[in-house]
């Protein structure tokens, strides 16, 4: 199974409880150590970010804007929100694990046992979101 190029990103800063709704072409793996190292230019040290799920799609930046739409009410700047459980219920169902040739062992893609660990592992991160605003 081949995915998409373009994509939007689920990712879940541990630290201040947040998810961001970001668009990437990148591995999404690789988008969020970019994310990291941005952060610790800027001075601030996430104590860690986890990919939540990941969407396949034509035009990342035309997803990311309906993502933003749909969930503006839980909109806390940039492209950050508030894991409600509207959007955890979205990231659980209308999103997948991720692997690719850079992140994982490239004969491993092919495997479906290693897709579902993948797939277990964004489970388990999405699982430790704290409650939040229930
Ligand atoms: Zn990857």
């Amino acid at each position: 199974m081949t995915e998409s190029t373009e994509k939007v990103c689920f990712v879940h800063d541990v630290e201040s409880n947040l998810v961001k709704i970001g668009a990437t072409s990148q591995c999404p793996h690789v988008y969020i150590a970019g994310l990291a190292q941005t952060w610790h230019q800027r001075g601030k040290f996430p104590e860690g970010f986890r990919l939540l799920g990941v969407m396949g799609c034509d035009y990342k930046f035309d997803l990311k804007k309906e993502l933003h739409a749909r969930f503006a009410r839980w909109h806390k700047g940039n492209d950050w929100f508030d894991p409600v459980p509207e959007l955890r219920i979205f990231i659980s169902t209308e999103t997948h694990g991720h692997a690719c040739n850079e992140c994982v062992n490239p004969s491993a893609t092919e495997d479906e046992a290693m897709r579902e660990r993948v797939d277990a592992a964004v489970a388990e991160a999405f699982r430790r979101i704290p409650s939040g605003v229930e």
